[in-house]
C-alpha cells in the first residue's frame, strides 16, 4: 500500500492555524479586530488547567499576521510552563496587538481591546509586555477587572520588570554557581542585549556586584541614557555572538539563539529575560549541550514578573514576591544539575518538570478532586 507522504508546508496550508507548528493543542485563540479603532489583535489561551491563563500583551509590528499568530501561540504556551515550574496556580496566555506601540497606540484602541479581554469573562487574565506600560494597565482596568500590573497607587504590585530583572539575576548567579564553582559575579564579562525596562534593572544589579557589563540595544538613546547611569560599555562591534564572554544576556526579544548565531556564540553562560531565546527548544537546546554552553531557561529565570503580578491576584505581600523571586535560584540550581544527571538539556529538564505539574493537575481536575 502506498504511504501518502505530506511535508510540513503542505499540512501547514491544509491547516493553517492548527498546523501551524506552534500550536501545541492551545485551548482557544482569539481573534479580535474593531475597524474603528484600527485594533486587530490575538489572545493566545494554552492552557486554563492549573488556573486562569495569565499573560502580558505585547504590541510590536509584525511584518504579517502568521508572524503574530506564531507569536501569539509560543508566548501563550510558555506562560503556561512559566507559572507551573514556578509553582503557581496560573495557566499560560498572551495577547499581541499588531501595531507600532509608539505611534499606534491609542487609548480608544486600548479600550477596546480591554472590551475583548472581558469579554472572555476571566479566562485570560493580561498584564504589560513588550509596548505596554503600567499606565495602559490602569486604563485596560477602567473597563475589566481581569488585568494585572497595574499601579501601586491603584492598589496594583506596579512595574514588574526590576522583579523579573531580579530573577533573572538569580538565575544567572545560580548558572555561575554551577559553571563555575561561585555565583559572584564581580569581573565576569556579561554581554545584555536589550536594555529596556528588565534590560535596564538587570544592569542595575550587575553594576551593584562589579561585572563587567557590555551594553547592546538598536536604540542609540537609550544606549547612552544607560552608559551615563552605570559604569558599562556600549558594544560597538557588529557581531556580539562572536565576542568571547562569560554570559550572554538576551533581554530583547525572542529566537536569538539560532542556527546563525549559535556556532559563533562564545559564551559560557546564557541567561536572560527574553521569551523563547531558543529558535527550536529541542534542536538548539541540545547543540549548546554539546557546545558545553550552559543555559539557564528562559521561562524559569524571567518567572519574577508573573510572581509580581500574581501577587495581585492572592494579595501577598512584597517579602513574598522577593522570597518567591529568590527561590529561582534554587530551583535553577536543581535543574542544572538534574539535566546533567540525566544527560539532558536543560530546557528539557525544566519543561519536563512543568509539564508533569499540569498533567498531575490535570488528571486531578478530570476526577474532580481539585477544589
Ligand atoms: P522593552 O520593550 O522595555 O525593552 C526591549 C529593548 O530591546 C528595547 O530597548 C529595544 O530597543 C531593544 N531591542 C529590540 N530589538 C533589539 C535587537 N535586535 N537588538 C538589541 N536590542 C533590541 O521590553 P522589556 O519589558 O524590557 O522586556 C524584554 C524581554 O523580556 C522581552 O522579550 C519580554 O518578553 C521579556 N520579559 C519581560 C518581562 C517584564 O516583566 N517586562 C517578564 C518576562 C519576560
Amino acid at each position: 500500500m502506498e504511504t501518502e507522504v505530506v511535508n510540513k508546508n503542505d499540512l501547514k496550508k491544509m491547516n493553517p492555524v492548527f498546523g501551524q507548528l506552534s500550536f501545541d493543542d492551545h485551548e482557544q485563540v482569539v481573534f479580535c479586530n474593531d475597524k474603528d479603532t484600527g485594533l486587530k489583535a490575538i489572545i493566545g489561551i494554552h492552557s486554563t488547567v492549573m488556573g486562569p491563563a495569565l499573560g502580558g500583551t505585547r504590541m510590536w509590528q509584525y511584518s504579517n499576521e502568521w508572524e503574530a499568530l506564531n507569536d501569539a501561540l509560543r508566548l501563550s504556551r510558555g506562560m503556561s510552563y512559566k507559572a507551573a515550574i514556578t509553582g503557581l496556580n496560573l495557566g499560560g496566555g498572551k495577547a499581541v496587538i499588531m501595531g507600532n506601540s509608539k505611534t499606534q497606540k491609542t487609548p480608544e484602541l486600548m479600550l477596546r481591546f480591554a472590551e475583548f479581554v472581558h469579554s472572555l469573562g476571566g479566562k485570560y487574565i493580561t498584564a504589560e509586555d513588550v509596548g505596554m506600560t503600567t499606565s495602559d494597565m490602569d486604563l485596560v482596568r477602567t473597563v475589566t477587572p481581569f488585568v494585572t500590573g497595574i499601579s501601586e497607587n491603584k492598589g496594583g504590585a506596579g512595574n514588574p520588570s526590576p522583579i523579573t530583572a531580579y530573577g533573572v539575576f538569580m538565575g544567572m548567579k545560580a548558572a555561575a554557581k554551577y559553571t563555575f564553582g561561585t555565583d559572584i559575579l564581580e569581573d565576569r564579562v556579561v554581554y545584555v542585549q536589550g536594555i529596556g525596562n528588565v534590560g535596564e534593572a538587570l544592569v542595575e544589579n550587575l553594576n551593584n556586584e562589579g561585572a563587567k557589563i557590555y551594553i547592546s540595544d538598536i536604540n542609540q538613546e537609550r544606549l547612552e541614557e544607560i552608559r551615563d547611569r552605570y559604569n558599562v560599555t556600549i558594544y560597538e562591534g557588529d557581531n556580539l555572538y562572536s565576542e568571547q564572554m562569560d554570559i550572554y544576556a538576551p533581554c530583547a526579544l525572542g529566537a536569538t539563539i539560532n542556527d546563525i548565531t549559535l556556532p559563533q556564540l562564545n559564551a559560557k553562560i546564557i541567561a536572560g529575560a527574553a521569551n523563547n531565546q531558543l529558535a527550536e527548544e529541542h534542536k538548539h537546546g541540545l547543540m549548546l549541550k554539546e557546545k558545553g554552553i550552559v543555559y539557564a531557561p528562559d521561562f524559569l529565570i524571567n518567572a519574577g514578573g508573573i510572581i509580581n503580578v500574581y501577587a495581585e491576584l492572592e494579595n501577598y505581600d512584597r517579602k513574598e514576591i522577593i522570597r518567591k523571586t529568590e527561590n529561582i535560584f534554587n530551583t535553577t540550581l536543581e535543574i542544572l544539575n538534574n539535566a546533567e544527571v540525566n544527560g539532558i538539556t536543560s530546557h528539557q529538564a525544566a519543561f519536563d518538570v512543568a509539564k508533569t505539574r499540569i498533567d498531575a493537575r490535570r488528571l486531578k481536575n478530570n476526577n474532580g478532586q481539585f477544589n
